[in-house]
């Protein structure tokens, strides 16, 4: 070859358009937006005509609702433990919501999706309620979170005058909020976003909106006249606000130009609490039947979409069962994240939401909250419900409901389909049978050995 053509072909392959497929792929931000206590009913997607919830809704019709949307618990903490994990939280013993306690938070044997998507490159970062832990070794910080602002425990004030749930800090350091605490969540999302726009990002989004102390900021109450029950009015104000603050996040990816690859989630992180000793905040499960803190629908069916523009379908409504468990399975499928070592219990949804797959992601989920127990399998589920983690002898029978027919678990049918109700719990038994004691009792303290 002569020089000269040499000198040719060099400066052809240098100036040769990098084609789309030759880039390197930016892997897809993952932005989490968990509500806490808000029921079924209560987003405009689900039917809620009270309240209207533009922001959540656009989440639907920009990507899958899911009508069967789970939890793998009826109480904070837990589901909190199993979205982090991927993996049903009683195989830890993390059943129910832990106290105070140098030793109660989630097991530090446990990997985090944060831990996960840190090691994938991802910046990740946690804004409000973590709720997993308060004794230093437990700190969002120390569990894969890069960046941290919000509370440790279960609740918190939202008015700043108002004194409640410790202190709001920034890492590991405390800070005088001025805002209320639903706008400081989303001012402070909108700023890790900006921050970390050029990187790929996880955020994990936490509000404690709707759960109590019911306190509303008057600009929000402003909206609510039409409501006059006070409670609802308050609960109302409060879910708008966490609306708005929802609508400035998905905002800032749009200005950013990161919304078409950006994969988000929201749900609730349990079903409304509408039964006496429950943090009863003006919450509708309907048409289901049962409140948090029980395995009835009520208690672990929620509001539940996805959204990723440009991957997945828009305005699909999904149908078959899914969990939150699934989201980490998702997210590392999503991340080309490693998981070799996981041993979860979620499915990675992708292939179902754009249809690859036929069928549904799982054949069987379940569920133990102390005594409490379910088991879904297809549109079948047998369920032990009580008002608390503790039954009566006389509320340890099991009851038969086919959900198909009968979504507010009305007409129990063990008697009918003995074989069925048999087969099912058969079936939770031997789940049951792989699980940890819990670590702590349900009111938050260690078991006694
Ligand atoms: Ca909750």
């Amino acid at each position: 070859m002569n020089r000269s053509l040499a000198c040719l072909l060099a400066l052809l392959i240098a100036t040769w358009p990098v084609t789309a497929a030759d880039a390197p792929v930016r892997k897809p931000n993952i932005l989490i937006l968990l509500a806490d206590d808000l029921g079924y009913a209560d987003v405009g997607f689900q039917g809620c005509k009270d309240i209207p919830t533009p922001n959540i809704d656009s989440i639907a019709k920009n990507g899958v609702r899911f009508t069967n949307g789970y939890d793998s618990g009826p109480y904070c903490s837990p589901t909190r433990a199993g979205l982090m994990t991927g993996r049903y939280q009683q195989r830890f013993g993390h059943e129910f919501n832990p106290g105070a306690g140098p030793n109660i938070g989630l097991p530090v044997t446990e990997t985090t999706l944060a831990d996960r998507l840190k090691q994938a490159g991802y910046v990740t970062g946690l804004v409000g309620k973590w709720h997993l832990g308060s004794a230093d070794k437990f700190h969002p910080q120390r569990r894969g979170f890069q960046e941290y602002f919000g509370f440790l425990g279960g609740a918190h004030a939202y008015l700043p005058e108002r004194k409640m749930g410790g202190a709001i800090l920034r890492g590991t350091t405390p800070v005088e909020e001025q805002e209320y605490l639903t706008d400081a969540f989303g001012r402070e999302a909108v700023a890790f976003i900006d921050r970390h726009q050029k990187e790929p990002f996880f955020l994990y989004l936490a509000f404690n909106a709707v759960h109590t102390p019911m306190q509303a900021a008057e600009k929000y109450l402003k909206r609510f006249d039409h409501i006059s029950d006070p409670q609802r009015r308050t609960y109302a104000a409060m879910h708008s606000a966490m609306d708005d603050a929802i609508g400035a996040v998905l905002a800032k990816l749009h200005e950013t130009g990161l919304e078409e690859n950006t994969l988000i989630f929201f749900f609730s992180d349990n079903g409304g609490p509408t039964m006496k000793g429950t943090t009863i905040n003006g919450a509708r499960n309907d048409p289901l039947r049962g409140s948090k803190r029980q395995t009835l629908e009520g208690g672990i069916r929620v509001p539940f979409v996805v959204q990723w523009k440009g991957k997945l379908p828009a305005g699909k409504i999904f149908d078959e069962p899914i969990i939150q468990l699934d989201i980490v399975p998702t997210v590392l499928a999503a991340a080309e994240a490693d998981a070799k070592d996981a041993k979860l219990d979620g499915v990675n949804l992708l292939p179902y939401l754009e249809g690859k797959q036929a069928n549904g992601p799982h054949d069987t989920l379940y569920w133990r909250f102390g005594d409490q127990m379910a088991i879904r399998r297809g549109g079948w589920k047998l369920v032990r419900y009580g008002s608390n983690t503790t039954l009566a002898a006389s509320e340890m029978t099991p009851k038969l409901y086919n959900l198909a027919k009968d979504i507010g678990e009305s007409n129990d049918l063990s008697t009918q389909e003995p074989d069925r109700a048999k087969e099912l719990q058969a079936a939770w038994d031997k789940w049951n049978a792989e699980l940890a004691k819990p670590l702590w009792g349900a009111g938050g303290k260690k078991e006694k050995e």
